[in-house]
């Protein structure tokens, strides 16, 4: 999809077209300007040219699991970034998402949740991550960001299942807050009334703890989910599985945490990674449990997703490692089917850019 020429082909054209074609490009999610019916034949024959709508993007079934799939969405440059769709049968007595509130999609069958990627790999190299063993090629814009939701969005129309992106994860590739100012354009874009109109409570991003970000997220006016990948309970560990853990220490990004929960009153999540031998026994649990026991800390265990590197730890180490936590206090949830699903976003990610680089 390219609409940046679109100023120039709405030269001399009426105000109300740019609403009008936002409408039809972000909310009908037409993917040819012969559907943009009430447009004049010869605006829709010029924009065919100028501001092609094709998405081109190759679809994968995640392995063994039907709900979910994933795209490689082709950018203008030829390079190929990862998106993901997870469908999930909604259940109305089970917590999914830390903030649903009023949420429409409560009312649908499923909710489509879409996971999004903010970088073409990632410089920090985590070591538990496929994407960080990648490393990193470039940012993405914001219109390159939006365009894997849009992508989602006209394949559901597609599928005719009237159902929508419920909810919007920046947990794909990169390191959002690396990439802030498109990031947050993205986020303003998709929270548009006028364009997708996405509600920022049902946004989550998810940081490796770069506090400058936790710091510019908490000024900005938006009721987005914040999410910070912790791993480990303490710094020496930490900076074993993450090596940008040696720029930002525990105690300097729990104090932008509790800042940003000070100004905004935002409850605040916290993934930890379940890694066999690495970081889940039970004094590790006991540690975590002296720096989750907070109000609006919110402690999410991921079993972690096989990149080759590790194990993960046993459904029964993973029980009794929750069983300490909540008996302390914590607000502590498994996030089995979505966070796996998620996981098996992150954790399979560089085969396809690997076979994308052989492509071309
Ligand atoms: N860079 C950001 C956001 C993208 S990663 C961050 O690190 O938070 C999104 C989530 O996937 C993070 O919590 C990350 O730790 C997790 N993740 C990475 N590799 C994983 C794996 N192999 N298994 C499970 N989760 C993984
Ligand atoms: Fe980058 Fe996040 Fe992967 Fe770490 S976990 S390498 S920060 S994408």
């Amino acid at each position: 999809m390219k609409i940046k020429n679109l100023s120039q082909v709405l030269e001399g054209q009426p105000k109300y077209r740019y609403a009008q074609i936002n409408k039809f490009l972000f909310q009908d999610y037409i993917s040819d300007w012969d559907e943009a019916s009430s447009l004049p034949k010869k605006l829709r024959e010029e924009l065919s040219v100028a501001c092609p709508l094709e998405i081109k993007a190759e679809v994968f079934a995640a392995e063994g699991r039907q709900k979910t799939q994933r795209a490689l969405v082709y950018l203008e440059d030829g390079e190929s970034v990862e998106t993901v769709l997870i469908r999930q049968k909604a259940d109305k007595n089970k917590d999914t998402d830390y903030d649903k509130a009023d949420d429409q999609a409560d009312k649908r069958e499923y909710r489509n949740t879409v996971c999004v990627s903010s970088q073409i790999g990632c410089p920090l190299g985590c070591t538990f991550c496929a994407t960080g063993q990648l490393g990193f090629l470039r940012n993405l814009s914001s219109a390159e960001i939006v365009e894997q939701v849009v992508f989602w969005q006209r394949l559901l129309k597609a599928e005719n299942v009237q159902e929508k992106v419920d909810n919007i994860v920046f947990m794909g590739m990169g390191e959002p807050f690396l990439n802030y100012p498109e990031f947050i354009k993205a986020v303003k874009f998709i929270n548009n009334p006028e364009t997708l109109n996405i509600g920022a409570r049902r946004m989550s991003v998810s940081t490796a703890g770069l506090t400058e970000g936790i710091k510019k997220l908490a000024g900005e006016k938006l009721q987005i989910n914040l999410a910070i990948s912790l791993h480990a309970a303490n710094d020496s560990l930490r900076q074993k599985l993450m090596p940008i853990a040696k720029k930002y220490p525990l105690v300097d990004i729990f104090k932008s945490v509790d800042d940003y929960i000070k100004k905004t009153g935002r409850r605040v999540m916290f993934e930890y990674l379940m890694i066999k031998g690495i970081n889940d026994s039970q004094k590790d649990a006991e540690n975590l449990a002296l720096l989750m026991r907070k109000p609006l800390y919110l402690l999410n265990l991921i079993p972690y997703n096989d990149t080759g590197r590790f194990q993960t730890s046993s459904r029964e180490t993973i029980n009794d490692f929750k069983n300490i936590l909540e008996k302390a206090g914590v607000s502590v949830t498994v996030r089995l089917s979505f966070g796996s699903d998620i996981a098996a976003a992150c954790g399979q990610l560089h085969k396809n850019i690997s076979a994308s680089k052989g492509r071309r």
